[in-house]
């Protein structure tokens, strides 16, 4: 996040331009002062029930902010064992990580159960599978999908009928069937519907019908709701109205565990809510270019830095941030990826010059996880700020990087 200080911009106390010229560009730079605010949000909300937090680490995955989490208090949400071992390696206890897949091998569940990890699963022939090998000796959390359909985008929207993640409210007889006759041990319910919810009451929704499943299993410890919550992109943006949801969410859940007659954890999973705020993305403007159709603002970055933009159409609000007050001009931002690249159409901003700087808000959440070398670049270096000093905690990558991989075959030479 940016703000404005003596008419420099700033992440954290930090110049921007301290940051550009210590790291170079493009770079990932987080703020953790954002990340314990939104942490210190949701955990105020629902502060009247026994809730764990667990950070979803596909957003974000440096190690450093796996163990900032981890100072917070928060738990980890992975879904592949790569992530369970990152986990791991940054000091979270095998107790304080779930693990959720879909569509895994047996054999990287079995590698997740070696890890001591609560175990989700969210298919019934691996429920039966897994009840076959284990059956009372490993608990596991059960993934429902409610099939309500909710969430800002089809690709990020998990709860619905054609959604391949979930196991159908429907299909919880024959869940039931096979948890009782392996003797399975189900500790927990989860469900995670997709990314962006709006409206409390969709959640709220779907929490019922999650709630309805309880019905089906008797030794529950938690209930896990996922994530899904909304942060603004834009100014004036839609957002979940935290203090709203825990307000009415906590009521409801603690009327269940009266209902149920046993106090359970409540637990969410949240990416982009605790850390998509927190990210904010640098990058220079190599050069201007005026089409007969637009102005174009071409910088040192692309789709394989930032590809939120072209793989859901997000908006990313854009700032020059080495003109602050300077006249505001229409600009189109692209990247240099040598094919359709563009960042933001039609956007305002103070005008720009070749060399400006220029910020991308909210990049903390799938900014730089979702990077990759296409065109053969580097990926960019990350940057914490925190308490005042910046840290490089991920360098930028160089050209063995690159090859790191490649088998030359002598034949070749
Ligand atoms: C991606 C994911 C999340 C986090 O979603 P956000 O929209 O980033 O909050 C939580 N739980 C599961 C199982 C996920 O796959």
């Amino acid at each position: 996040m940016i703000q404005l200080h003596n008419n420099h911009y700033q992440i954290g106390g930090i110049d921007i331009d301290t940051l550009c010229k210590t790291y170079d560009t493009p770079i990932y730079v987080y703020d953790t002062a954002i990340i314990k605010r939104q942490y210190e949000t949701l955990t105020k909300a629902f502060a009247s029930c026994n809730t764990r937090i667990k950070f979803a680490c596909k957003a974000l995955n440096n190690i450093n902010i796996l163990r900032y989490f981890k100072q917070l208090g928060a738990g980890l949400d992975t879904v592949s064992i790569q992530e369970v071992w990152v986990g791991l390696k940054a000091g979270f206890e095998p107790h304080e990580i779930i693990y959720t897949p879909n569509c895994v091998s047996m054999e990287e569940i079995e590698l997740a159960v070696q890890a001591g990890v609560q175990i989700n699963i969210d298919n019934l022939s691996v429920l039966e599978q897994f009840g076959t090998k284990y059956g009372s000796t490993i608990p596991v959390c059960i993934r429902i999908n409610p099939h309500v359909m909710a969430g800002g985008n089809i690709n990020i929207s998990t709860g619905h009928i054609d959604s391949k993640f979930g196991i159908s409210i429907y299909q919880m007889r024959h869940a039931e069937r096979i948890v009782n006759s392996l003797k399975m041990h189900v500790n927990g319910l989860h469900m995670h519907t997709g990314s962006d919810i709006v409206d409390v009451d969709i959640f709220l929704r779907a929490a019922d019908i999650l709630f309805e499943q309880t019905q089906y299993f008797k030794d529950l410890e938690f209930i896990d709701f996922g994530s899904g919550f909304k942060v603004p992109y834009k100014p004036d943006d839609y957002y979940t109205d935290m203090q709203e949801l825990g307000e009415k969410l906590s009521k409801r859940f603690l009327e269940f565990c009266k209902e149920y007659g046993r106090d359970l954890q409540l637990s969410f999973e949240p990416g982009k809510f605790l850390v998509s705020q927190c990210g904010t993305f640098l990058v220079k403007v190599n050069v201007l270019k005026q089409t007969t159709a637009a102005m174009f603002v071409g910088v040192d970055s692309g789709l394989n830095h930032l590809i939120r933009p072209m793989f859901y159409n997000a908006y990313h609000h854009i700032t020059n941030v080495s003109n602050p007050g300077g006249k505001e001009r229409i600009y189109t931002v692209v990247g240099y990826i040598c094919e359709t690249d563009t960042f933001g159409w039609d956007r305002k901003l103070s005008e720009v010059h070749e060399g400006d700087i220029l910020a991308f808000s909210n990049a903390g959440a799938y900014g730089n996880t979702m990077a990759s070398n296409y065109n053969s670049r580097f990926r960019p270096a990350e940057v914490m700020v925190h308490e005042g000093k910046h840290y490089l905690i991920r360098k930028r990558e160089n050209i063995d990087d690159l090859l790191r991989n490649q088998v030359e075959l002598e034949e070749f030479k």
